[in-house]
């Protein structure tokens, strides 16, 4: 996009990432290591829905954010950072204007299953993962599945 403005693509989620020596002050590494939301703009004369989701860089708080301090692929923050990802895209699906898919709990699907991974396997480096993505292995938090009265999977 020559503007360097992003599309306004209400289908869309829109991520920011952060490196390990930022922090967001409304709590991450002590409320929250990513959240998701939406908000309402005008493009245009037209009101646009737009979902977004911060994800911070765990190595801020390993101890907090980061499943494993020795990651698949050797960067232990951007490893933690897809499974996180992963947890809010999935409720950024099933739940984009935080009114649509939680329990009476108020859980959104993958808070149901969050840091929980199922079956893993062990890497040379000592780290674990539960799948090969592309040819790399990476350690992802299951989400629910809302069937045979539910339960925590990687795959349905
Ligand atoms: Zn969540």
């Amino acid at each position: 996009m020559v503007s360097g403005a992003l599309p306004q693509d209400e289908n869309g989620v829109y991520f920011v990432l952060t490196s390990a020596d930022v922090t967001a002050s409304s709590g991450f590494c002590t409320q929250y290591c990513g959240w998701h939301t939406y908000s309402t703009m005008s493009v245009s004369n037209t009101s646009k829905v737009i979902k977004y989701s911060f994800v911070g860089n765990p190595d801020r708080c390993p101890s907090a954010c980061e499943a494993q301090t020795i990651s698949p692929n050797g960067n232990a923050g951007a490893d933690g950072m897809a499974s996180i990802i992963a947890h809010e895209l999935e409720e950024a699906a099933t739940d984009p204007q935080l009114n649509a898919w939680y329990d009476r709990r108020g859980y959104e699907n993958a808070d149901k299953c969050a840091w929980t991974f199922g079956l893993t396997f062990q890497l040379p480096n000592g780290s674990y993962a539960n799948m090969n993505l592309g040819g790399l292995n990476f350690l992802i938090q299951r989400n629910w599945v809302n069937a045979s009265g539910g339960y925590c999977a990687l795959s349905y």
